[in-house]
């Protein structure tokens, strides 16, 4: 069963509303970012100012807009509000623009929407509070087996489907690799890191899970050197993994394949 090669929608159509859409989930994602770790509800109540505690008004709260016209100040009590608010909107619109030029018009783009937002939702909580919710990776991994198996193409090979297998497969290799990875490091790596690269594997295959975690590793051990070369930090300083993990597993998604010619290309002379 592979649905995903079908587009409901091309062309210009489809890159505006993937950008608006993006940009509405986006700012979903900031509520997700403050209040998951909190165990509070996304749902209700309403947005309110995190300062003053006054609910924001619906004309007040669309994405990038509302912070432009109110010079990024609450309307009631004038307190700044974090530019990391319409940076998350901007993030994640500009994600889903490129994930609809990757993927097209596909319900397999849809379902990867969703999948991107819970890295960028992962990426700010682990930086901020070095957890990775299990509200996003439970459920993400059966959802990601489900999507595997109806909607998915395998990133790696644009003209298959991942397939029932290809998603366990996935998820068994994210689970094994990082579980024994948590073993070996004694707790470097924590239970979050684990569900979550079974999360990404069911949804990008085991080719997906190495890839990401070549990515992440580079880019971690390059973002450790500088924090102890230039911050001072000492050398068993933690550092949240997560983000290296969402931002490589992002990348994965949009380059699949593209990343690793490239590499054999330029990187191994
Ligand atoms: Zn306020």
């Amino acid at each position: 069963m592979f649905l995903s090669l079908r587009p409901l929608l091309e062309g210009a159509p489809l890159y505006v509303l993937s950008v608006l859409f993006g940009l509405i989930v986006g700012s979903f994602a900031n509520v997700c970012i403050h209040r998951l770790p909190k165990n509070e509800s996304v749902v209700s109540p309403a947005s309110h100012c995190p300062s003053c505690g006054r609910p924001i008004r619906f004309w007040d709260n669309i994405p990038l807009i509302s912070y432009l016209v109110l010079r990024g100040r609450c309307r009631a009590c004038g307190v700044p509000i974090s530019p990391r608010y319409p940076a998350v909107e901007a993030l994640n619109g500009f994600l889903y623009l490129l994930a609809a030029l990757r993927f097209g018009g596909t319900p397999a783009t849809f379902f990867y929407f969703i999948f991107i937002t819970a890295m960028v939702v992962i990426t700010f909580i682990d930086y901020d509070f070095q957890i990775i919710p299990d509200e996003i990776t439970l459920p993400g991994i059966p959802i990601g087996l489900l999507a595997g198996w109806l909607i998915l193409p395998d990133p790696f090979y644009r003209l298959a489907g991942l397939g029932l297998t290809g998603s366990l497969i996935g998820a068994a290799t994210g689970f094994l690799l990082y579980y024994s990875i948590a073993f070996l490091s004694r707790g470097g790596m924590g239970g979050g890191d684990i569900k979550m690269m079974a999360m990404v594997g069911a949804v990008l295959g085991w080719k997906g899970v190495l890839l990401t975690t070549f990515l992440a590793s580079l880019t971690g051990s390059a973002a450790g050197l500088y924090l102890v070369v230039f911050k001072g930090k000492g050398r068993k300083s933690r550092v949240p993994f997560g983000p290296f993990l969402a931002a490589g597993a992002v990348v994965s998604l949009l380059t699949g394949q593209d990343v690793i010619f490239w590499y054999i290309r330029h990187g191994l002379h």
